[in-house]
């Protein structure tokens, strides 16, 4: 294989859940519809794009009717030009009911991101040079940022920041998306990289210090600014499907260098896997493989009780 493969920080997880899957994604390439969680997903993180840089470039914070309406307009746009594949539970509702549900869950999220979320965050720069590529990183206060204006051609925020590393010859390459990389109000908090979602649930404490991708990103972070996190922030905007009652959580977390060389090593099994040629698949019982659209198509490893919409 010449051709590097790309490892999305996002994907990981999938990998250590079952390497067959991920394989049959990210290698093969069979991509199954997306289901409305990430279709609000991807719409919640073009707002959260929009509000934080006009927060850094232009000193102004969305509103939250303005978020709204962002939000709901992008998002009937989304699923008109988008197959998405629904939930047993959802189509049992209705795919007009399911659709509704969403719009006005997103636009809920999206009003809470602008008013509770997002102003708090004050994202820190990065310069960059010519070609875009990040330099290094330092605290996006006015003075700093002015003192940079003199000195270099260009400093960019860490919001929705893509980057894409080798990885120490290896046949692969880390991408990603960092959602930001803020300070908050709080002086006694520093530099956070933090990971925005929206979801129907409160996040648990246990999701925010066991998150792979806040071990990747933060890995990348060190590789692409020379920034040595330890900071790490989860953020959801929580909008339950069977009342909307929406409110927000910011939980907290830590990263150590034993984190960060156990993400290491995950990536070097999915190098192994590559060169080897070898997947395996995971146990059929579990409910992530009883509800794998691969199952019985793609993968042939276990082909009866196949649970699908
Ligand atoms: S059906 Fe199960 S073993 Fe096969 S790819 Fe999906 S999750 Fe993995």
């Amino acid at each position: 294989m010449t051709d590097k493969v790309d490892v999305h920080v996002s994907s990981v997880e999938t990998f250590c859940r079952c390497p067959r899957q991920w394989m049959i994604r990210w290698i093969q390439g069979f991509i199954r519809p997306p289901k409305w969680a990430l279709v609000v997903g991807r719409r919640l993180h073009k707002l959260a794009d929009v509000a934080l840089k006009r927060k850094y470039y232009k000193q102004e914070l969305m509103t939250g009717d303005e978020a709204e309406e962002l939000a709901r307009d992008g998002i009937k746009q989304d699923a008109a030009n988008t197959e998405i594949l629904l939930e047993p539970d959802e189509v049992k509702a209705g795919a007009g009911k399911t659709r509704e549900l969403e719009i006005t869950r997103c636009g809920k999220m999206s009003r809470c991101y602008a008013q509770e979320l997002l102003p708090q965050f004050h994202p820190l720069s990065v310069w960059v040079d010519p070609d875009g590529k990040p330099i290094r990183a330092l605290q996006a206060t006015p003075e700093q940022r002015e003192d940079v204006a003199t000195r270099v051609e260009a400093t960019v925020p860490v919001v929705e920041f893509q980057f894409a590393l080798d990885y120490r010859g290896r046949p692969i390459k880390s991408v990603g998306t960092m959602d930001n990389i803020s300070i908050t109000d709080d002086p006694g908090d520093g530099a956070r990289l933090r990971d925005l979602k929206g979801s129907s649930k409160s996040p648990t404490q246990d999701e925010a210090d066991n998150s792979l991708q806040l071990t990747g990103y933060g890995l990348a972070a060190k590789a692409a600014f020379g920034m040595n996190l330890t900071g790490f922030a989860l953020d959801k905007a929580v909008c339950t499907r069977k009342t909307q009652k929406t409110y927000s959580r910011s939980l907290t977390t830590e990263r150590t260098g034993a984190d960060f060389a156990a993400y290491v090593r995950i990536l070097d099994e999915i190098c192994e896997s590559i060169v080897k040629d070898h997947w395996h698949g995971c146990h059929p019982g579990s409910w992530w493989c009883l509800g794998c659209g691969y199952r019985g198509r793609e993968c042939k490893l276990h082909t009866v009780k196949v649970v699908r919409p």
